[in-house]
């Protein structure tokens, strides 16, 4: 018996999604939906009649989830045959109460219609995708997936900023940490590859996409991890700054600064990083070719963005009990050799971890791959997520309980 699971990655101009007859996870459909609301909105989807690729204007979430829908249940289509089981939806920021996958209710919608405050760049775009999806089909459960929600197993010392108390008990200003679908989900792989129980592992997940963050995870938890309140803390990223001085933010927002608090946020989110430091680029191929055509903001720019990652790396190395693994994920994780390999390098020296060249140049086209050497005190894994995969199984689980028993040996949250 399959059930047919459809997972909807609402961005805030853009739907992706996939639908997966599960427990084997056989891809029926896939699609992504880009540049809603402006004129040059595209449409690709891929079934098994082949790819469908529309140039349209789609004015919001709601006509493109509409859209797809219809794709969906058409004729001859993957869920003209089988119903849908579930859908499940991925929400980026489930504040401080939502430490589980939930399946919707009408009380749990208005909690995260609360919680947009908190990530208003965010969750506004899940919330559009959940409420139409449960107006057009509505005898179907929805679940919602958080990417806080692994890092709800963080102790207090790793969450609370050094800022009056008063701030995180009244106004929820603490961390949260985000990717957190990914963390866990290449850290199950992590230990099913090592031949580990996934609840005994220690490991330090890097997921370096065009969001970059890191986690500590002991005993198979999330102890610490980078992201905080916002996805602008932590590791340097594609077009976010990062860790910086507070005070920086005051002076650019300040007197004789640059403008607005919301011109700075602009600044620190959309044109900072590897985009703002290089000049050339937020994609790490582009700024790597640049700085191999000697243009040396571009070296600079890789050159910050491994060194933050070591610095991390060797920070949590020192709060975990030991260290059984390094894992990389992400598009730049887990297909950029030559990034990983400055992130890797001196490792030896400071930590003992070992890499083998030769398999980590090998480990370029987001493929599974053990990148450690001889006698490395961590062994070294280059993992690609799949964000949807890891929603649709936690739906299924949630909408199938029964069905999904016996299922393979993941527990994610
Ligand atoms: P998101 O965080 O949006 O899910 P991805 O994890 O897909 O993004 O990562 C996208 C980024 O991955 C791109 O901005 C690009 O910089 C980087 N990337 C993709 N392929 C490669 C590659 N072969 N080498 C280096 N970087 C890559």
């Amino acid at each position: 018996m399959t059930d047919s699971i459809l997972v909807l990655n609402c961005g805030s101009s853009s739907i992706k999604y996939l639908m997966v007859a599960m427990p084997a996870a056989t891809h029926l459909a896939r699609g992504v939906i880009e540049r809603i609301g402006s004129d040059q909105g595209s449409w690709r989807h891929a079934d098994g009649d082949g790819d469908h690729i529309e140039a349209r204007h789609i004015p919001d979430h709601r006509s493109g989830v509409e859209m797809m829908l219809a794709r969906l249940g058409g004729p001859a289509q993957p869920a003209g045959s089988t119903a849908i089981a579930g859908v499940g939806h991925r929400v980026v920021h489930g504040g401080g109460k939502s430490t589980a996958p939930l399946l919707v209710s009408d009380a749990v919608l208005a909690d995260l219609d609360e919680l947009a405050v908190l990530a208003p760049l965010h969750n506004p775009a899940s919330i559009a995708g959940i409420r139409a999806t449960r107006d057009l089909l509505p005898a179907v459960p929805q679940v919602a997936c958080f990417d806080t929600s692994f890092h709800a197993t963080l102790p207090a010392r790793a969450y609370v900023y050094g800022l009056p108390y008063e701030l995180y008990e009244q106004r929820g200003i603490r961390r949260y940490g985000f990717h957190g679908i990914s963390h866990e989900y290449v850290a199950q792989r992590c230990a099913e590859l090592a031949g580990r129980d996934p609840d005994d592992l220690n490991a330090i997940t890097c997921h370096l996409g065009n969001g970059c963050s890191i986690t500590a995870i002991a005993r198979g938890q999330s102890i610490d991890t980078s992201m905080g309140f916002t996805p602008l803390e932590g590791l340097m990223m594609g077009t976010r700054s990062g860790d910086i001085d507070p005070a920086i933010v005051l002076h650019l927002a300040g007197p004789t600064g640059l403008g607005s608090v919301e011109e700075v946020g602009e600044l620190l989110q959309e044109h900072s990083g590897l985009l703002g430091l290089s000049g050339v680029s937020n994609d790490v191929r582009d700024i790597l070719a640049a700085a191999g055509a000697g243009q040396e903001r571009a070296a600079l720019a890789v050159d910050v963005f491994a060194y933050r990652i070591k610095k991390y790396i060797g920070a949590y190395w020192a709060v975990l009990p030991s260290v059984d693994a390094l894992v990389f994920t992400g598009g730049i994780g887990a297909a950029s050799a030559a990034v990983r390999r400055l992130i890797l390098d001196g490792l030896d020296q400071s930590l003992g971890v070992v890499y083998d060249d030769e398999r980590n140049s090998a480990a370029s086209g987001q493929v599974e791959m053990e990148i450690g050497g001889a006698g490395s005190t961590a062994r070294v894994f280059v993992i690609p997520t799949d964000e949807e995969l890891a929603i649709a199984r936690i739906t299924h689980r949630l909408v199938k309980p029964a069905a999904t028993s016996a299922e393979d040996g993941f527990k994610l949250h």
